[in-house]
C-alpha cells in the first residue's frame, strides 16, 4: 500500500476498507506517511466526509494509536467532558476539580488551541510549573491520588489525534464532522471511561455554527461511545457570544477560580452545575440531574472542588502561589459603545481570531501562546448600554498585533436597536 493511492480513493469519494485505514494512520504515526500527505488527506476527508463504518474504523484506528488506559485500581465511576471547542469556553477546568470533589474520577485528555478556538491544555499551562503532557504511569498516579488528571495527546497516549489534531488547526481541515468526531471521541476513549459528557456548541465561535449540524456531531460521536461500551450524553450550548466575561489564558483560569470559589459568571456556573450534574447522573452516584447540580453546587460552595483543584496542580509540578502570580499583560486599550442600544454579538470567530493576533493563539505548530493577552466583555448579548459605555477591554502586550484584533473586533460587535440572543442552552441531543 501507499499513502497516494488513499488519499486519491478519499479524494474520489471511495469508501475506504479498514486495512487501508489502519495501514494510514500506523504509517502516520511512524512517519511512513508524511505531513503533507495527511493533509492532503485531511482535506479530502474534509470534501468528500466519512461513511458510518469508515469512520467507525477510523476513530478506532485512532485510539489504538497508542495506549488505551483502564483503571481497574480505583472503584470511583470514571467520567469525563469534553466540549467541541468555543470562545473563552473554560468549563472543564472548573469542573473536573467539582466532578472529582462529588465522588467521580476524572481522567481528562484535552486538547490546545485549535482554530479561532482556545484549548484547555494552553489555559492551564498559563499557570507556572504546570505540567500537562504527562507519561502514562504520571496520570494513573495523579488520577488515583487527587481523583483527577489533565493529560493531553502525547507519543503514547492517541499519538495519532496528537499529530493530526496540530495539522488540522493550520490546514483549514477542523470543521468537519467526521473529523471532530473522531479526534474527539480517540481521545476520550483512551481514557478508560464509563460515561462521558459532551458539550457540542452552536453559535458564530463554534466551528459548526448551525445547531443542526451540531445536532449530527453529537448523534456520531453518541454513537462512536456507544461502539465501545461507553455510555454518552450530549448538551448543545451557545457560542454566540464569550462564555463568561473573558478570553485569554491567564484571564480564562482567574475567572475559573471565581467560578470555583462559588462566585459567577453565571452562564459559566450554569454549565458546570449542568454538565457535572448529568456526569453524576450518568456516573450512578445520583438518579436524578437536579440532585447533581445541587451537589456540584455545594462542592463549589463548601471549597472541596477548590481543594481538588489545588490538589492535582500541585501534583503536576505547578509551582506553589503560582495562582496568585498569573501573568497579566502590561497594556491595555478600550472599545466603547458608539450610541446607545442593546450589544450583539456578530462574530465571535472573529473574537477568537483577535486573540491569536494579540499573540494568544497560533498559526503554526511552532508557535509559542502569550498566555497574558485577552479580552474582557462586561456585557453579555442583549444588554442595554449608553454611548461611551465599555464594549471590550483589550489586554495586549507593547501593542503587538494591536491593530488587527481592533480590526476584528470592531466588524464582531454592534450595538443595535434590540438583539434577542438565543438560549444558553439549546437542549439535550
Ligand atoms: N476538539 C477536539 O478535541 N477535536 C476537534 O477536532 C475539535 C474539538
Amino acid at each position: 500500500m501507499d499513502a497516494r493511492s488513499v488519499i486519491v480513493a478519499k479524494r474520489d469519494g471511495l469508501e475506504l476498507t479498514p486495512e487501508q485505514i489502519q495501514w494510514f494512520i500506523d504509517g502516520y504515526v511512524d512517519g511512513t506517511v508524511a505531513e503533507y500527505q495527511a493533509a492532503a488527506f485531511a482535506m479530502a476527508v474534509f470534501l468528500n466526509g466519512m461513511a458510518p463504518r469508515e469512520l467507525e474504523a477510523w476513530m478506532k484506528a485512532m485510539l489504538h494509536s497508542g495506549k488505551v488506559f483502564s483503571f481497574p485500581e480505583i472503584d470511583r465511576p470514571k467520567v469525563d467532558k469534553h466540549s467541541t471547542g468555543g470562545v473563552g469556553d473554560k468549563v472543564s477546568i472548573p469542573l473536573a476539580p467539582a466532578m472529582a470533589a462529588c465522588g467521580l474520577a476524572v481522567p481528562m485528555i484535552s486538547g490546545r488551541g485549535l482554530g479561532h478556538t482556545g484549548g484547555t491544555l494552553d489555559k492551564l499551562e498559563a499557570i507556572a510549573g504546570m505540567r500537562t503532557g504527562l507519561d502514562e504511569e504520571t496520570f494513573r498516579r495523579t488520577l488515583c491520588e487527587t481523583g483527577l488528571a489533565f493529560g493531553a495527546q502525547t507519543e503514547d497516549i492517541v499519538p495519532a489525534d496528537r499529530k493530526l489534531y496540530a495539522l488540522r488547526d493550520v490546514t483549514g481541515t477542523v470543521e468537519s464532522i467526521p473529523l471532530i468526531a473522531s479526534s474527539i471521541m480517540s481521545k476520550k476513549l483512551a481514557e478508560g471511561l464509563d460515561g462521558l459528557v459532551l458539550d457540542v456548541k452552536f453559535g458564530t465561535g463554534a466551528f459548526l455554527p448551525e445547531a443542526e449540524r451540531g445536532a449530527e456531531l453529537a448523534r456520531v460521536m453518541i454513537g462512536l461511545a456507544k461502539s465501545l461500551g461507553v455510555r454518552a450524553t450530549a448538551f448543545q450550548t451557545s457560542m454566540a457570544e464569550p462564555l463568561g466575561v473573558c478570553v485569554g489564558h491567564a484571564l480564562e483560569i482567574e475567572e475559573s477560580l471565581a467560578c470555583l470559589r462559588g462566585e459567577g459568571p453565571d452562564d459559566l456556573r450554569e454549565l458546570v452545575l449542568l454538565q457535572g450534574g448529568e456526569a453524576l447522573v450518568i456516573g450512578g452516584l445520583t438518579d436524578s440531574l437536579d440532585d447533581g447540580r445541587v451537589r456540584i453546587a455545594a462542592s463549589l460552595a463548601d471549597g472541596s472542588a477548590m481543594e481538588h483543584f489545588e490538589r492535582v496542580l500541585a501534583a503536576q509540578g505547578a509551582e506553589p502561589g503560582a495562582l496568585g502570580r498569573l501573568d497579566r499583560a502590561p497594556d491595555f486599550e478600550e472599545l466603547k459603545a458608539p450610541h446607545a442600544g442593546v450589544l450583539e454579538y456578530t462574530d465571535l470567530r472573529a473574537v477568537g481570531n483577535a486573540l491569536v493576533d494579540l499573540g494568544g493563539g497560533r498559526r503554526r505548530i511552532e508557535d509559542r501562546i502569550d498566555p497574558a493577552v485577552g479580552f474582557e466583555f462586561p456585557h453579555a448579548a442583549g444588554t442595554r448600554v449608553d454611548e461611551g459605555d465599555l464594549l471590550v477591554r483589550i489586554h495586549h502586550r507593547a501593542g503587538n498585533g494591536l491593530a488587527d484584533a481592533q480590526g476584528r473586533l470592531a466588524g464582531a460587535l454592534r450595538v443595535v436597536d434590540a438583539y434577542d440572543p438565543p438560549p444558553l442552552v439549546l437542549g439535550r441531543v
